[in-house]
């Protein structure tokens, strides 16, 4: 037990004992006291409170501006505020609070560096704020773990001038989750936009399309893309036609033209007419013999159709990225900027498939870079300062990846199969690579081909239709039609791909600051911190390492010249008020040869405030 003066601590790394008990009985504390964000050591960690707390409007950006991180209680705008020109990384598990932060964050640059938030709307941050519920609609949808998922990750910079001014914003996505647009598990949904465009709802922008493809629209009631009965409800019809109005303002203001508008409206329409279509397969023998024509059957000829309704959609979204892009960019010069990144957070379902593997591969990726960051380079840094230290290793064996190139390479041949796959994946992983394994059958699971242990957890994966969905099976005839098509946009719609590797280069050039989102409990419920889960993400993530890191090492540096400067000057104003008496205590040699000095976790804060404590006292005695 720490003694009651750690109750509700606001930096975990200053509890006298550390443990996970600790850790999570002060998280509760605070969470308890709807305290959601608390510091452990060189990161901050926040426990989704499920309910809108009063902490974030303009009154509160500006208490943090300026202000050092004890100066003020834990808070996102805190760590905002120290980012600056720096970077800052969200992540945690699905539904924890990392697009949540990020907008908080974007909130906050969009209006501090303007002056007012009256006048964020001429501003790049102030625009990616506005431009999200076009994103949301079309990137976002529920699932079992949030009402409102990222299914992309999403990657702002907000860029200054050299004196610190707000110059202009862009934004870079990756891995949407085009899958979704065709099929969902149960209880969960497509993206939201579907479902607002259904709302019969008919906003000035449908006007714009012709009558009868809205009415076309509007008369299917069975959409088969869309898993809807269950959860059309009229709540849930309610809450969409609002949000389809902010969809729409969104498009206004980031200046899409009507033509522009037409467009997206009509090929979400076509999206899912494209699930609706029906094929009815001719016996063999009715099939006409001629030559180079390729046969496919109804499933493959659905599988196709599938294909291009998700590519329409990703291409669709893409060109929606890069046109607010181009809204964004306001031309001026660009010197710094501030990245925050909102990716997937890690997800173990029943039954996991490609698309699990690409969100949680990315986190992993993320979780090595947190890794690499916190605790390598912290553990060089000491080597190079001369310090004494004994290096800690924590475990950067994460799953290993040999998985994506096995599947590039089963897909270059014509006759692989789900069990040619699977065989390969075996022959050089199982019995070799220590966290690939055979996944432990069990009553009511999903069928699973083999299991990785993430750093989150293990996780079964099934390897059903990973070829296909690898291939990208476009059918190049429809794909040349479609470029030649009349509708302005369709051709449009083929702009380059970002992918993570870039991502990762991006990342490796900046300061990151990171923030842990926590995820309290399954069922959404505000206030409730079920310990098991609290618990699981903490020991996974890193953060009682990073505490315990953070507690060994030295996490306050100030340049060697500048410490000098500070002993010098409290010498001085010593000397002044007490006379010879200070040469004894000040005996210090200061020409030590290093060029940084550490203390321990905030103690460096707490000597300058007594130190300027005591020297107010002394100068007021001899007054
Ligand atoms: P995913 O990986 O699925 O996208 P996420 O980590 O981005 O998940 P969010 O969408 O940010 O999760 O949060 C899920 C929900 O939790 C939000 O829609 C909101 O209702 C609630 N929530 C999260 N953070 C906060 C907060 N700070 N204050 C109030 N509610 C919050
Ligand atoms: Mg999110």
């Amino acid at each position: 037990m720490n003694p009651p003066k750690y109750d509700k601590i606001e930096d975990m790394a200053m509890m006298t004992h550390l443990n996970e008990a600790a850790v999570l009985y002060n998280l509760a504390e605070r969470y308890s006291a709807w305290m959601i964000y608390t510091y452990s050591g060189l990161f901050c960690a926040t426990v989704n409170p499920y309910k809108w707390l009063p902490v974030y409007d303009q009154t509160v950006v500006n208490a943090y501006r300026g202000k050092k991180r004890m100066e003020a209680p834990p808070h996102i705008f805190s760590v905002s505020d120290n980012a600056f020109q720096n970077m800052l990384t969200g992540f945690g598990e699905s539904g924890a609070g990392k697009t949540v932060n990020t907008k908080r964050v974007i909130q906050y640059f969009a209006t501090i560096s303007v002056g007012g938030a009256e006048k964020k709307k001429d501003e790049g941050a102030g625009k990616i704020q506005e431009s999200n519920p076009l994103l949301e609609a079309y990137g976002n949808a529920k699932t079992v773990r949030n009402d409102n998922s990222s299914r992309f990750g999403k990657f702002i910079r907000i860029h200054f001038h050299a004196n610190g001014k707000l110059s202009s914003a862009d934004i870079e996505t990756y891995l949407l989750e085009k899958s979704r647009v065709t099929f969902q598990l149960p209880d969960e949904r497509g993206y939201h936009i579907f479902y607002q465009m259904m709302t019969n709802h008919k906003p000035e922008i449908i006007a714009l399309m012709t009558k009868r493809s809205w009415m076309l629209l509007m008369s299917v009631v069975d959409w088969k893309t869309l898993y809807i009965f269950s959860s059309w409800h009229i709540h849930y019809k309610m809450f969409s036609k609002c949000y389809l109005f902010s969809t729409q303002a969104a498009i206004d203001i980031l200046g899409f033209t009507s033509e522009d508008k037409v467009g997206i409206f009509k090929f979400t329409g076509a999206v899912l007419h494209h699930g609706n279509m029906k094929f009815k397969q001719k016996q063999r023998e009715e099939q006409p013999k001629m030559l180079l024509i390729l046969y496919e059957n109804k499933f493959q000829v659905k599988n196709s159709v599938s294909a291009l309704a998700k590519s329409i959609y990703e291409r669709m979204f893409l060109w929606m990225v890069i046109r607010i892009n181009t809204m964004l960019d306001t031309k001026q010069a660009r010197q710094f900027y501030i990245g925050v990144l909102d990716i997937a957070g890690f997800e173990i379902f029943d039954y996991n498939s490609m698309e699990q593997l690409c969100i949680n591969f990315t986190n992993e990726k993320l979780q090595q870079f947190f890794n690499h960051h916190m605790f390598v380079l912290e553990q060089e840094e000491y080597k190079k300062e001369g310090i004494i230290w004994e290096f800690i290793d924590f475990g950067m064996d994460l799953a290993p990846m040999g998985i994506f190139s096995i599947l590039e390479e089963e897909c270059m041949f014509p006759k692989a199969s789900d069990v040619t796959f699977k065989n390969k994946l075996y022959d050089q992983h199982l019995g070799k690579t220590k966290a690939f394994e055979k996944p432990k059958p069990a009553k009511g699971k999903a069928e699973a081909h083999f299991s990785l242990m993430h750093y989150a957890g293990i996780v079964d994966y099934n390897i059903t239709g990973w070829l296909d969905k690898n291939k990208d099976p476009l059918n190049d005839s429809v794909v040349q039609l479609y470029q030649k098509s009349s509708n302005k946009l369709l051709p449009v719609l083929y702009p380059p791909v970002e992918n993570l590797g870039k991502l990762m280069t991006n990342l490796r050039s900046t300061h990151p600051h990171f923030v842990r989102c926590l995820i309290p409990n399954e069922s959404k419920t505000p206030g409730l911190m079920e310990n098991f889960l609290v618990i699981h993400q903490l020991r996974c993530n890193g953060v009682l390492e990073g505490i315990r890191i953070c507690r060994k090492g030295f996490p306050s540096r100030i340049l060697y010249a500048d410490f000098k400067q500070s002993l010098l000057t409290t010498r001085r104003l010593l000397r002044n008020c007490l006379g010879p008496l200070t040469s004894l205590t000040m005996s210090t040699n200061l020409d030590t040869p290093r060029s940084s000095l550490a203390d321990k976790t905030g103690l460096l804060g707490t000597l300058e405030e007594m130190r300027d404590e005591k020297l107010a006292a002394l100068v007021g005695m001899i007054q």
